[in-house]
């Protein structure tokens, strides 16, 4: 087993770019793409708020062109999942990181950029359709309901343009909101109220979702009133927030009672030296692709020194 310098684990906006940043600094850096290469943004249809992209981009084009940027620069990009991670604890120590449970890597820095997953609400009902009606990407799923009605779940910026993405291709988007106001931005708001086909019903919470073989009605419960109703819908898309994909790391590394990873003041270090955590993983508040970009800059950067002064 060879011992290379920077291995990277995930390929969203934070692992390509601490890719770009440690291949431009000769580290010759190996990333793990995970299940889904490209990470969340792959899910999402117009990314209109990075710099750089005066007429918006899609979120699958945005991050072909950042693999390819990494690969210019020489990162090899190894399709697999890490299994497994033992972190070594001493300064200057080699990690040794198992990918589909079969292949092993020795590196000196590991730079942690597994991002987040989408939430689901934890009925027995939604795992029973899932897939039968029952999704958390609109963007991969919504073409199945063409024509149709459907319900998401959600009052963020994720729900506001899932729910308006959704009502291009619907009959009729219900957006169920569990308090009397949304969490999106003005923008997104502004979106959702100006689409004709889509009723926002406030104070609204899920109880279950119905069907035979596929789902063709959510249960709800109108929180205000105390009244039940049922929604005939053959979709239902959550669309509430994200967990951190950091479950492998458990027991080494440092990190909040939701699971995100906890990283030293201004900086990407972890508690041990030579593990770096950028992007979603490790980031609560901000969750934006330019953000994610900018901590793996960050993270490359803090393993570029931690290199050198091992020297
Ligand atoms: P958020 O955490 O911002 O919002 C989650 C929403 O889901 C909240 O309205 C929350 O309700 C609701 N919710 C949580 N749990 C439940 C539940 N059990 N039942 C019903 N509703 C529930 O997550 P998002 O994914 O929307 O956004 C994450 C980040 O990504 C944000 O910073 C956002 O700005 C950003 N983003 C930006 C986009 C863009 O700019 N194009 C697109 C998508 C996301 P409550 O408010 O009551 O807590």
């Amino acid at each position: 087993m060879k011992t290379i310098e920077c291995l990277i684990i995930g390929s969203g906006p934070a692992g390509y770019t601490a890719a770009i940043y440690a291949s431009r600094a000769d580290l010759k850096p190996v990333l793990i793409q995970g299940l889904q290469p490209g990470g969340q943004l792959t899910t999402t249809n117009d990314v209109e708020n990075y710099p750089g992209y005066p007429s918006g981009v899609t979120g699958p084009i945005m991050m072909e062109d950042f693999q390819k940027q990494a690969e210019r620069f020489g990162t090899e990009m190894i399709f697999g999942t890490v299994t497994k991670v033992e972190l070594n604890q001493k300064q200057g120590g080699e990690h040794i990181i198992t990918i589909d449970d079969k292949e092993k890597m020795k590196t000196k820095t590991v730079i942690i950029a597994t991002g987040a997953s989408a939430k689901y609400l934890g009925l027995e009902s939604e795992k029973k359709f899932m897939g039968l009606g029952v999704s958390a990407c609109a963007v991969c799923d919504g073409f199945f309901f063409k024509n149709k009605d459907v319900v998401v779940v959600g009052g963020g910026d994720s729900a506001a343009e899932e729910a308006t993405y959704l009502a291009k291709l619907c009959n009729k988007v219900y957006l169920l909101v569990r308090k009397d106001s949304m969490r999106a931005s003005q923008i997104m708001q502004k979106r959702v109220f100006e689409t004709k086909n889509l009723e926002v019903l406030f104070n609204h919470e899920t109880i279950e979702v119905l069907g035979d073989e596929k789902v063709n009605a959510i249960k709800v419960l109108d929180i205000k009133n105390n009244k039940e109703k049922e929604i005939s819908a053959n979709g239902f898309f959550l669309a509430i927030g994200h967990s951190p994909n950091t479950q492998i790391f458990k027991n080494q590394l440092e990190m909040d009672e939701v699971g995100y990873l906890i990283t030293k003041a201004d900086s990407s270090k972890t508690n041990l030296p030579g593990v770096f955590a950028c992007g979603d993983a490790q980031d609560s508040i901000y969750r934006q692709a330019i953000t994610a970009a900018g901590s793996g800059c960050m993270a490359a950067l803090d393993a570029e020194r931690y290199l050198s002064e091992l020297i």
